[in-house]
């Protein structure tokens, strides 16, 4: 059987195709183009793996869902989410999630069963583009903030709105003040920011932390300390909802027991 979990995010596009058990994985921009980036992913996909055109069901996720109507069903992300941790972590009770646009903790039960969640997606403090736009008013790429912050005195950053945030780091900046101060108060802010939510949730052991942000080995560590709570990331914390809606597609195939012509319906 061939299925696919696509996820549509506002930064990068990520799909998870199970062939016959083994799982290919690609990553690409969103761009401009939600759709595209769908498109383009499952062609890229198909063709690590070796297959012409034929899939058994795709499920699509993630905010550019609704841009991709040619697969077979859209599923939310806090859905695709918590199946894909509970897939690859059985015990996780607890995800932060933080994407491109926005954060989210989510309480799950078993099998990845979703028990309450909290999401910011109204602005955007101390998600991915938040990072984005600080490393590069820093002159760094979003990739090195982990290894600047790390175990660096964490100056105070009082704004976390990104554009006060960006003027508060020029000022500091100006002030002559260390980059990897700068960046380990930022991270401290964030994980700050990230406690409270999860709090919310009153917490069970084991908290998992996933999305593009939590390759940030340096927030994860601010955020354990803040918490006084070990906070783990799975190898694969990026395609945590792409893994999820392959696994409901697996399902829905199961179920629906048809096969579409993916590349001309695409
Ligand atoms: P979305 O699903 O909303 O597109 P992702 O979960 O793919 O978001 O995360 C994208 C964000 O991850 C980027 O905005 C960037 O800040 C961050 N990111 C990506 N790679 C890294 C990395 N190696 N280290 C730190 N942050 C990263």
């Amino acid at each position: 059987m061939i299925v696919a979990g696509i996820d549509i995010g506002s930064v990068s596009t990520k799909i998870a195709l199970a062939v016959n058990g083994k799982i290919h994985k690609v990553i690409i921009p969103t761009g401009w183009s939600p759709r595209q980036a769908g498109k383009h992913v499952l062609a890229t996909a198909l063709d690590q793996a070796g297959i012409d055109d034929k899939v058994d069901f795709v499920v699509v996720t993630g905010y550019g869902r609704i841009a991709l109507p040619t697969a077979n069903k859209a599923v939310t992300e806090i859905t695709c989410h918590a199946r894909g941790v509970a897939y690859l972590l059985p015990e996780t009770r607890v995800v932060i999630d933080i994407g491109g646009q926005d954060s989210k903790v989510i309480k799950i039960g078993r099998q990845g069963r979703v028990l309450d969640f909290v999401m910011n997606d109204k602005c955007a403090a101390g998600t991915g583009r938040f990072m984005e736009v600080i490393a590069a008013r820093l002159g760094v790429d979003v990739t090195e903030l982990s290894d600047l912050g790390k175990n660096e005195i964490p100056i105070e950053i009082n704004s976390m709105c990104t554009v006060f945030a960006e003027s508060e780091v020029v000022g500091l900046l100006a002030k002559g003040k260390a980059k990897g101060q700068i960046v380990a108060g930022l991270h401290k802010a964030i994980a700050s920011r990230m406690s409270a939510m999860v709090e919310r949730m009153n917490p069970e052991l084991p908290i998992i932390f996933t999305g593009g942000v939590a390759q940030n080995k340096s927030l994860v560590h601010s955020l354990s300390t803040q918490l006084n709570i070990p906070v783990l990331v799975p190898e694969d914390c990026q395609f945590t909802g792409a893994i999820g809606a392959m696994l409901i597609a697996g399902e829905m195939a199961q179920a629906a027991c048809h096969t579409i012509p993916v590349r001309e319906e695409f």
